[in-house]
């Protein structure tokens, strides 16, 4: 990859795991970086290169830049949240990483992701999703990770109208539902 002697392999995702709306990821655990694709969930080209610049940046950031990576423990619960952490806080720094190489203004974060957490607070008063962490607490420390990422991606990256409209309506539903019970302040 470029002259960082870093290779990059292609693989496409079998049948039976590429679950729906699944594009691709990235698997840097190896000695090259693995980008994994699901091409039938992946429609125009430009989508393609978007995801494919995506992923490899990711690569590019773990295996030539180092950048550090959650490590395992023996509690499953913390490990998936620090997963979910580590996810978004990356993602802004690949937004911002692909955006300087010319790809096109869309969001850091995902639009579908944050947009059906501020329906479901609507709806239903919860995030569905979040039930995989049973701790309270650690769902609290998702719920204001995610806030302050769509807060920063708002303030200080460029983001379409689409996305910014998606995201003020998830300040509101937090605020309405969770700001109080997660202690959070908003300066
Ligand atoms: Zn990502």
């Amino acid at each position: 990859m470029f002259n960082s002697g870093a290779k990059i392999r292609f693989i496409r995702m079998p049948e039976d795991k590429s679950h729906e709306g699944y594009k691709a990821s990235c698997d840097t655990s190896k000695e090259d970086i693995r980008i994994w694709i699901c091409p039938k969930n992946i429609s125009a080209k430009i989508d393609r290169d978007i995801c494919l610049a995506h992923e490899v940046t990711h690569g590019w950031l773990g295996r030539v830049e180092k950048y550090v990576r959650p490590v395992k423990t023996e509690d499953q619960e913390k490990d998936e949240q620090a997963g979910m952490i580590h996810n978004m806080v990356e993602d802004l720094v690949v937004y911002n990483r692909v955006k300087q190489e010319g790809f096109p203004i869309i969001s850091p974060l995902d639009l579908k992701d944050i947009g059906g957490q501020a329906y479901e607070i609507e709806q239903n008063g919860q995030i569905k999703y979040l039930n995989m962490l049973p701790n309270g607490k650690s769902q609290s420390i998702i719920r204001v990770a995610t806030y302050i990422c769509c807060e920063y991606a708002l303030k200080t990256i460029g983001i379409t109208e689409d996305a910014k409209q998606v995201f003020e309506r998830y300040f509101e539903a937090y605020k309405g539902r969770y700001l109080a019970e997660d202690g959070v302040d908003i300066v």
